[in-house]
């Protein structure tokens, strides 16, 4: 098996065993399609590479949220990283407990702080000190003492694919400016329904290799050694997310080993427990958009594939220029350069440009590849589009995880009777 999931058996795409024009046949196209031994493996390549110490990996709920999913993650033994009170609920409706979240983001709500309180979650990753005393004021009224992680943004360069997926350097609106955490540390202990229990950090997303980790680990630790010199119960050191996967061909897999060598010896040095953060490393190479060719085009010179699934199911390549590997379900003879685009008006919608692909037909299937993260939990019903069904596959069966939204679903919250107020 393939390490994605996906592998051709005789010139046919297969999730697992499961052939995908069967699967496409039986629920309508665009579909995402996710492998859940795939999702094991990872999280099994990462837990393994913590083994002996204590650790605890938390998915980023954002890059997947659909409860199969999260539910799948949950037997494995994961928590979740949480930035919603909407990822909250689905967290719980998965079957997770308090104790299994934390919850990060940088603009909770008074409703999300207590939705969240009342959940007893395990940690609120703390943003910002109006945010520290609203919490406090929060926690005060529930009459609970809320554990509390302060989110440190170490300041350190980090080189992502793209600007809006780095979040650990100088001059971002995440976390704590470091030389601002040890008034954020006084002011902790000044409150009384907030108790200190971890420091944290997030550098960003797909991030290449493991410099800025190695710049930005001493600095969490000089945080944690300053609380706990302050006598605040420190049990958690929570690294964040970030962990790369390959989008291209010629890009190599995070170096977990690496990655893991580096973050042990961290933790060990503390004696925390660790927390990981990861969300694309678990399911963004799980999942595929499965798609269908509506029409070639001949313009200016230039061709286009048209397919049924538009950037309002899959936005990465229009919001971050991001490359997805795009491969025909049924392996075909001849080939074009073309424009993937799909059929929504922006001229941002394409899946792919100027992309040399076999030459495929009006009818076929195409697999937008590596999918499975922030694709679905990205998706918008822009230009009234029903977003697309989910469907999880495993070994030889497939079940739909996600129905295909329906056309009543569009307008439904819109068709009350309309209730004329004045203020
Ligand atoms: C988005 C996010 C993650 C996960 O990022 P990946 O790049 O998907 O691993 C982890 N932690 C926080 C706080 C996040 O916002």
């Amino acid at each position: 098996m393939s390490p994605t999931g996906f592998e051709y058996r005789d010139g046919v795409l297969h999730a697992e065993q499961v052939a995908l024009p069967l699967l496409a046949a039986a629920v309508g196209t665009p579909a995402y399609v996710y492998c859940a031994n795939t999702v094991r493996a990872r999280y099994r390549r990462l837990d393994q590479a913590f083994a002996g110490i204590p650790h605890h990996i938390h998915f980023a709920v954002k890059a997947n949220s659909n409860l199969s999913v999260l539910s799948l993650l949950r037997e494995l033994g994961a928590g979740v990283d949480i930035v919603s009170g909407g990822e909250l609920y689905r967290a719980l409706q998965a079957g997770f407990h308090g104790r299994d979240v934390v919850f990060s983001g940088v603009g909770k709500t008074v409703q999300e702080i207590a939705q969240a309180l009342e959940a007893e979650v395990q940690l609120i990753n703390v943003e910002s000190e109006a945010e520290l005393v609203v919490i406090d004021v929060v926690a005060a009224r529930l009459g609970v003492m809320a554990p509390i992680a302060i989110r440190v943004n170490p300041e350190v360069t980090v080189d992502t694919p793209h600007a809006y997926i780095k979040t650990g350097e100088k001059g971002q609106k995440f976390g704590i400016p470091r030389d601002d955490v040890a008034r954020l540390v006084e002011l902790t202990g000044e409150l009384s329904h907030v108790q200190l229990r971890g420091m944290g950090m997030h550098l960003g997303s797909q991030i290449g290799n493991a410099d800025p980790l190695r710049d930005a680990l001493p600095r969490l630790l000089a945080a944690i050694a300053y609380a706990q010199g302050k006598g605040h119960p420190i049990a958690f050191m929570d690294v964040g997310g970030g962990l790369s996967v390959p989008y291209e061909s010629h890009e190599r897999d995070a170096d977990i080993d690496d990655y893991a060598t580096i973050v042990r010896a961290a933790a060990l040095e503390t004696g925390l427990t660790l927390l990981l953060e990861p969300g694309r490393f678990l399911v963004a190479e799980a999942g595929i958009l499965l798609t269908e060719v509506l029409y070639r085009k001949h313009a200016a010179g230039k061709d286009f594939v048209v397919t049924d699934a538009g950037m309002n199911d899959l936005i990465r390549p229009a919001l971050y220029q991001a490359y997805h590997a795009i491969d025909p379900v049924t392996l075909t003879d001849g080939s074009v350069a073309a424009d993937i685009v799909g059929p929504i008006c922006e001229s941002g919608d394409f899946f792919a440009k100027d992309r040399r692909l076999p030459d495929v037909q009006a009818g076929a299937l195409l697999a937008v590849r590596t999918a499975g993260a922030y694709g679905f939990s990205m998706a918008s019903n822009y230009n009234s589009r029903p977003r697309p069904a989910e469907v999880l596959v495993d070994g030889d069966q497939f079940a739909v995880v996600g129905a295909r939204e329906q056309l009543d679903d569009l307008v439904r919250l819109e068709r009350m009777p309309l209730q004329w107020r004045t203020a």
